[in-house]
């Protein structure tokens, strides 16, 4: 980082302000100063002029043929101009005829050059032996019939100092513009700026204790509003996730300690006194399928904050709907058989899919889990695999209890149980529901809950046929799929 920048918002303001209006006014002096040279410069070759026309009718040779200058003439000789009158008269040969005092010693240049105030005025500007710069006219002239050449100059030196002046005037002017502009500009900076540091302030005494506080938002439509609204929206959004993972937290460690009290509970019960074997038996079985459901609960909640975390990255495969449904319905045919529940596949559609054949199949085995594990002895299930025009889908249909409609749109949260006792009798923790939708969504699909006919429920799981599926490694944009609004 530069060390030289000012650490301020409104230093580095004032100073590009200021920067800027000194630039500003210095082309405009530079220009009124250029402008003015170039005025008096103009009026003095003018006055130069004028004065060599007057000069002509005062020259005059006396008896001897010196060459005089009739001093009469003035009789008001105050003119500074007249006074500082430098002339000089050549012959058209170059010998030099007149010099005023006032010259003296110093030439107003050599011998004419050729065409010098020939038929009109010859002006330039020229630097005398002594360094002096003058602004010269020249012209030829006849007095008394002998053909002369007048040269006439003032010295530039009192234009030079008008500028000198102006320059020293417009310094002073340019220093007080600045300071003033510095002083107000800083002054406007801090005004405008100071809601800023009050944001900061208020941000910084923001922490995880009181994420419910906002910033100040008093100037809704300019920038600085903007910030704080835009600033806010990220603290609400922020505070939903702190509530979420507290929930999380909170939910996961209320279904850790179920399982765990559960086995201490048998464990102890088992060493109040002599057991036969059978018994023993009896109560580590008991112990290990509390294990089981613990392991699921941990495999579950892994899966899930590895999802969070986006951690999860799809290996996507064909997969022949059809397929996937009958290889679903495979691994329940035991279970649907100890319970009683008819088990049928229809697998009619032909439609592939681009997707990662794991997740997926964990999805729709979550689904036709609960459809069992819901069905009561004598109850159907049915997994179909049906074509639609935008893809294709496989449905979960079961005559169980059914999903009554208040629940249906919670149903995906974490942890969300309709009947808390009879799921984790169940061996549910309400987690198979939400990994399902985080899994189709992931692969661009959705998952839809509606009643069945029978008074069971239906869950489809939509998903785009190959080639309209997004080709990507994880969406991360699920958090509001994947946050869950706690128990009931
Ligand atoms: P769980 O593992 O507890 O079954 P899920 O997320 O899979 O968790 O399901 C959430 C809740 O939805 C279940 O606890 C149950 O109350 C209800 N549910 C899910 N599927 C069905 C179904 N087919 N019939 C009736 N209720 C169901």
């Amino acid at each position: 980082m530069n060390r030289f920048r000012p650490s301020h918002i409104r230093t580095r303001l004032t100073l590009w302000y200021v920067s800027l209006l000194a630039g500003l006014l210095l082309l405009y002096g530079a220009g009124t100063l250029a402008l003015l040279l170039r005025n008096l410069n103009k009026e003095l070759a003018a006055h130069t002029v004028e004065d060599l026309e007057t000069l002509e009718g005062l020259l005059y040779f006396d008896s001897q043929g010196q060459l005089k200058l009739r001093e009469d003439y003035h009789n008001h000789p105050e003119s500074k101009h007249v006074q500082e009158r430098l002339l000089e008269v050549r012959s058209p040969d170059g010998a030099l005829l007149y010099r005023n005092d006032r010259l003296g010693s110093r030439a107003l240049g050599g011998a004419p050059f050729r065409g010098e105030g020939e038929g009109t005025y010859s002006q330039r500007s020229v630097r005398l032996s002594d360094g002096t710069r003058v602004q010269l006219a020249s012209r030829r002239h006849v007095i008394d019939g002998r053909p002369v050449l007048i040269r006439l100059a003032y010295s530039q030196v009192l234009v030079w100092r008008a500028l000198d002046e102006m320059l020293i005037a417009q310094s002073a002017g340019l220093i007080l513009a600045l300071g003033l502009a510095g002083l107000g500009g800083y002054a406007l900076a801090r005004r405008a700026l100071a809601p800023l540091d009050e944001m900061a302030g208020q941000a910084e005494r923001i922490t995880s204790e009181n994420l419910h506080e906002r910033l100040p938002t008093e100037s809704v439509d300019d920038e600085l509003g903007h910030m704080a609204r835009v600033f806010n929206c990220t603290l609400t959004r922020l505070e939903q996730s702190f509530e979420q993972l507290r929930r999380f937290t909170s939910d996961a460690s209320h279904e850790l300690r179920t399982p765990l009290t559960l086995i201490r509970s048998v464990g102890e019960v088992g060493l109040q006194k002599g057991r036969t074997a059978e018994e023993y038996r009896e109560i580590v079985g008991s112990m290990l399928e509390e294990v089981n459901r613990l392991t699921r609960l941990l495999d579950s909640l892994l899966t899930i904050s590895r999802a969070d975390a986006g951690q999860i990255s799809l290996r996507p495969a064909l997969i022949r709907m059809p397929d996937l449904a009958r290889e679903c319905a495979g691994l329940f045919e035991a279970l649907a058989e100890e319970k009683g529940v008819c088990l049928s596949v229809e697998a009619a559609s032909s439609a592939n899919i681009q997707g990662d054949p794991i997740l997926l199949r964990q999805a729709v085995v979550n689904i036709l889990h609960n459809a069992l594990k819901y069905s009561s002895s004598g109850g159907v299930v049915v997994l179909r695999s049906v074509d639609l025009a935008s893809g294709c889908a496989i449905e979960v249909e079961d005559d169980g209890p059914g999903i009554p409609e208040e629940h249906r749109e919670r149903i995906f949260d974490r942890f969300y149980r309709l009947d808390e006792g009879r799921s984790r009798g169940a061996g549910g923790a309400g987690l198979g529901l939400s990994i399902a939708k985080w899994t189709v969504q992931a692969h661009g699909g959705r998952i839809d809950l509606r009643p069945a006919p029978g008074g069971g429920c239906i869950f489809r799981i939509t998903l785009p046929a190959a080639g309209c599926a997004p080709n990507r490694a994880l969406r991360t944009d699920l958090e509001p799929v994947l946050s869950g609004r706690g128990r009931v």
